[in-house]
């Protein structure tokens, strides 16, 4: 199987092909695999995906369950609703409400593809059916073959704007900017708890705008 991607979904894929036997290298068009992206919420059908690839005992040791998601108004701060999170999450849903670092999820996963093979500097330009095989093109005018290519390419897929023709993404004017910042400079009506080991996540909603918060790791 040759995937075209090394992000969440990739990477998420050649784990699972390996585990079920299958041959995988991956492609990917960065030069590097570096620290990209900020903080996620990992919901129990995500961490169920983890526990089945065996992943799960890995993710807790730099993940966070929060307590409870809250919504704050945007300028007082005054509590819109808190939802519990932590003591229904599993019980509800068989799996906890996670948050992370993208990086840090990343990470464990690239750890677990073992020894499968990735090449770097690979920008897929297409794939077609050539004499029963599946093949990869590339920009610098190689190709690769296999069974099957999956396109884990993310939101400018090569792969899919071949097949699927579906257009650039459409900007909907909805801009969302990241930041990370130390525990110790989050103020305290985000929440009493947003200093402990276990914090909620948050959102301070209003006028047209949001903003949310999720703990991702210790420093
Ligand atoms: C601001 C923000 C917040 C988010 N928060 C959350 C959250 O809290 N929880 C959550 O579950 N999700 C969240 N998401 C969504 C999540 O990040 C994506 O759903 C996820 O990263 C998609 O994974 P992917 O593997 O499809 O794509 P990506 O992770 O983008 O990976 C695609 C990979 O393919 C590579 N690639 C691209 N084009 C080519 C090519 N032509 N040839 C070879 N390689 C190529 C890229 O370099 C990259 O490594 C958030 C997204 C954003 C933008």
């Amino acid at each position: 199987m040759a995937i075209v991607g090394a992000g969440i979904g990739g990477l998420a894929a050649a784990v699972a092909l390996r585990q079920r036997g299958f041959e995988v290298e991956i492609f990917e068009r960065s030069a590097e695999l570096g620290e990209v992206g900020a903080g996620l919420q990992i919901g129990p059908n995500g961490v169920k995906v983890l526990r089945a690839l065996g992943l799960e005992a890995e993710l807790m040791k730099n993940a966070f369950e929060p307590f409870s998601i809250m919504s704050v108004t945007w300028d007082e701060g005054r509590l819109r609703f808190r939802q519990p999170l932590k003591a229904i999450a599993r019980e509800k849903y068989g799996a906890p409400y996670m948050s992370a670092h993208r990086a840090d999820l990343h990470t464990m996963l690239h750890r677990a593809i073992g020894d499968t093979r990735l090449t770097l500097d690979a920008a897929c330009i297409g794939a077609d059916t050539v004499n029963g095989a599946a093949v990869a093109r590339f920009a610098d005018g190689t190709s690769a073959e296999a069974d099957i290519v999956i396109g884990a390419d993310g939101i400018r897929s090569a792969i899919r704007a071949q097949y699927f023709g579906d257009g650039a993404p459409r900007f909907t004017e909805m801009v969302a900017w990241r930041c990370i910042v130390p525990m110790e400079c989050v103020p305290e009506r985000i929440g009493p708890a947003a200093k402990s080991r276990s914090p909620m996540a948050s959102i301070l909603a209003g006028s047209g705008r949001t903003a949310t918060s999720s703990a991702t790791r210790s420093a």
